[in-house]
C-alpha cells in the first residue's frame, strides 16, 4: 500500500473518532459530567461504559496514527538512503557509473536549451594502484577521498563528478562554446591540484592523473545514439591517449584515435583467428659473407598475408601479439615452418630468427624450441637464435642460463640491433654470444655520417678484442658495401643483396645455384641426434 494511502486511513480513523464523539457523545459526556457532581441524576451505566470506549478507542486511534506517521517517516528515509547508495559511490559520495549517464544525459539537454556545450572529462589517477599496495587500502582510501574533494574544489557550480571504479572518475560541466579555452584552464588546475602530494599519517603520497576530454561540440545532437554514452567514450579514448603520453597531463579527443583503436582492435581479432588460419608467414633475407660475397645463410622474418589488408609488417603485428599474449604461438607457428623451408636448402646454410623478449621469460623456451628441431629434424648447429640488447635489461641471470643450456644445445646466440640499447661491455663478455649485429641505422649512413663511422670501427674492435664475428644489417648501396669493408671483416646483409622474399621465391633461388639439399640424402636416414630432453 503506498504511504500516502496509510497516512490517509490513519488520519482518517482519527477523525471518525472525533466525529463520533462529537456527534454522538456530546450529550452523553454532559449527563456523565451532571451524575459526577451531582447525586439527583444518577449516571446511567452503559452510557458511561461507551463513553469510556469511545475515549479509548480515541486514544488507540491516534496512537495507531501516531505509529503509521513514524514507520512512513523511517520507510522514506530508508528508501531514501537505498536511493542515495544505490546512485552514489559510497566512499567518496560521487556519482556512481550507474548514474552518470543520466545525469550528463539531463546536462546534455539542459545545455541545448541555453546554447551552451558540455564538456565530459574521464580522470585516471596514475601510480595510484601502486601506493594501494605499498601502503594498504585504507591510505589508498584517503588518496582517493583527497583527490575527490581537490578535483570538486575547482569544478564550477552545477558539474557532475561520478566515480566509475577504483581511481577512475569521471566530471562533466557546461561551458561557453566561445570559450573553449576555460576548459583547458579547468582541467590544468584538475592536474595541478592532483598532482600536490597528498599528505596522510605524515606520508607524502604522490599521484598524478591522466585527463581526456571530450565536447558535445562535434557530436551530431540530432543522431539517434546516446550522446551521453559517446561522449563518456570519446574522453575516455582520449584518457589512454593522455597515459600513453606520459601520465600528468591531458589529451583532447579527436576522431583520429577512434579510427586507430578500430584499427588495432582489427589487429588484434586478426591476429587470434590468422595464426591458426596460417596467414603468418616467414620471408628471408639473405645473409652474406663479405670478404668473399658467398651466400651463408638467411635470416627468417615474419610477414602476415592478411586477407583485407595485404602484406603486413612485423614491426605492426609483433608489438601486438607479445601485448595479447600470442608471441610464443606466433613464433613456434613461423619457426616450424621455417625449419621445414631451410630443411630443403644446402645444409651448409644457416637459419637466423628473431626471438622476443617476453619468450625468453618462459623456463620453458629451451625446451619448446629444441622440441621444434627435433620434429623437424633440423641440426641445432644451422640455427642461430637472435635476442636484442633489450633482453638484457631483464633478469640477467635467466639470460645467462637460457643462452648457455642453448648453446649447448649447439644452437648458436646472435646480439641483435647492437648500438641501440645500453648493453656493457662487460656485459657482452660475461654472456657467451657467438655474433653481434650492428643495427642498420649505423651501417645505412655510415657513408656520409661521421658518428656511424666511429661506431662500426669501435664495434669492429670489440668484435675483434671479444673474438666475435660481426653482422652488419642494412647495406643498401655499394658505397657502403666500400667503407664498411675498410673496418675490418663483416659478414653482412640488406637490400643490395634483395628484398626478402617468400619460401617459394628462395626455393627456386637456391635451385638456380645449385644450393638446395642433396634430394639422395634421406632425412630418415640423416637423423641428427638429439638430446633427450628435445622430446620432453
Ligand atoms: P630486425 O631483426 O632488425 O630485422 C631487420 C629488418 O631490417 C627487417 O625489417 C628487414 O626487412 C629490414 N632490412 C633489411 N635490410 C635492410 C636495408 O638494407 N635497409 C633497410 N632500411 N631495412 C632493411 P622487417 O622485416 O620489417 O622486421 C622488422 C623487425 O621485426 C625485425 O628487425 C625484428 O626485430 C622483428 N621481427 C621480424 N620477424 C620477427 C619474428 O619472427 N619474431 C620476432 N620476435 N620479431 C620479428
Ligand atoms: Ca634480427
Ligand atoms: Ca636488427
Amino acid at each position: 500500500m503506498a504511504k500516502a494511502d496509510k497516512d490517509l486511513i490513519g488520519l482518517g480513523i482519527v477523525v471518525a473518532m472525533i466525529i463520533v464523539i462529537i456527534a454522538n457523545g456530546s450529550s452523553v459526556i454532559a449527563d456523565f459530567v451532571s451524575s459526577l457532581i451531582s447525586d439527583d441524576n444518577p449516571r446511567d451505566k452503559v452510557l458511561s461504559a461507551a463513553l469510556l470506549l469511545n475515549v479509548a478507542l480515541l486514544l488507540f486511534g491516534w496512537r495507531r496514527y501516531m505509529d503509521l506517521v513514524n514507520e512512513v517517516a523511517q520507510r522514506r528515509h530508508a528508501e531514501e538512503a537505498a536511493r542515495t547508495i544505490a546512485q552514489t559511490d559510497p566512499l567518496t559520495g560521487c556519482l556512481n557509473r550507474r548514474t552518470i549517464d543520466n545525469a550528463l544525459q539531463s546536462m546534455i539537454t539542459a545545455a541545448q536549451s541555453t546554447g551552451h556545450e558540455v564538456v565530459a572529462m574521464m580522470i585516471d589517477l596514475d601510480h595510484f594502484k601502486r601506493s594501494n599496495d605499498v601502503y594498504g587500502h585504507q591510505t589508498g582510501d584517503a588518496v582517493l577521498l583527497e583527490a575527490t574533494r581537490r578535483i570538486r574544489s575547482v569544478l564550477p557550480d552545477r558539474s557532475i563528478i561520478a566515480r566509475l571504479g577504483g581511481d577512475e572518475f569521471a566530471c562533466a560541466a557546461m561551458y561557453d562554446p566561445d570559450h573553449v579555452e576555460a576548459i583547458d584552464r579547468l582541467v590544468l588546475r584538475i592536474n595541478e591540484q592532483v598532482a600536490r602530494p597528498i599528505i596522510i599519517d605524515s606520508l607524502a603520497i604522490a599521484v598524478t592523473a591522466s585527463v581526456g576530454l571530450a565536447t558535445t561540440n562535434c557530436l551530431d545532437k540530432n543522431a539517434s545514439v546516446n550522446l551521453a554514452t559517446t561522449l563518456l567514450h570519446h574522453a575516455d579514448l582520449a584518457m589512454y591517449q593522455a597515459k600513453k603520453a606520459g601520465r600528468n597531463g591531458y589529451r583532447w579527443f579527436d576522431a583520429s584515435l577512434e579510427a586507430e583503436l578500430r584499427y588495432r582492435h582489427e589487429l588484434e581479432c586478426g591476429i587470434r583467428k590468422g595464426i591458426p588460419a596460417g596467414e603468418f608467414v616467414p620471408f628471408y633475407e639473405k645473409q652474406i659473407d663479405l670478404d668473399s660475397g658467398a651466400l651463408i645463410g638467411f635470416e627468417m622474418l615474419a610477414r602476415w598475408r592478411n586477407p583485407r589488408r595485404g602484406l603486413i609488417s612485423p614491426d605492426i603485428f609483433i608489438p601486438i601479439a607479445e601485448e595479447i599474449g600470442l608471441i610464443s604461438d606466433l613464433s613456434e607457428s613461423l619457426i616450424r615452418q621455417a625449419l621445414i623451408d631451410a630443411a630443403a636448402w644446402d645444409p651448409r646454410l644457416t637459419l637466423s630468427v628473431n626471438i622476443s623478449p617476453i619468450q625468453l621469460r618462459d623456463p620453458w623456451f629451451a625446451q619448446r624450441l629444441l622440441k621444434l628441431l627435433h620434429e623437424a629434424n633440423f641440426p641445432p648447429h644451422r640455427l642461430d637464435i637472435e635476442i636484442t640488447e633489450s633482453c638484457l635489461h631483464e633478469n640477467i641471470g635467466v639470460v645467462r642460463t637460457l643462452i648457455t643450456s642453448l648453446r649447448n644445445q649447439g644452437i648458436r646466440i646472435s646480439l641483435d640491433d647492437f648500438g641501440t640499447g645500453y648493453s656493457s661491455f662487460a656485459q657482452l663478455r660475461t654472456l657467451p654470444f657467438d655474433q653481434i649485429k650492428i643495427d642498420r641505422y649505423f651501417v645505412s649512413n655510415l657513408d656520409s655520417n661521421k658518428d656511424s663511422a666511429t661506431i662500426i670501427e669501435a664495434i669492429s674492435s670489440l668484435g675483434k678484442g671479444l673474438g666475435l664475428p660481426i653482422t652488419a644489417e642494412g647495406i643498401e648501396t655499394s658505397e657502403v658495401l666500400a667503407e664498411l669493408r675498410k673496418y675490418g671483416s663483416f659478414k653482412g646483409q640488406g637490400y643490395l643483396y634483395g628484398q626478402p622474399s617468400d619460401a617459394q621465391s628462395v626455393h627456386a633461388m637456391l635451385a638456380n645455384q645449385d644450393l638446395l639439399r642433396e634430394p639422395s640424402i634421406d632425412p630418415a636416414t640423416s637423423a641428427y641426434p638429439f638430446p633427450q630432453a628435445a622430446a620432453a
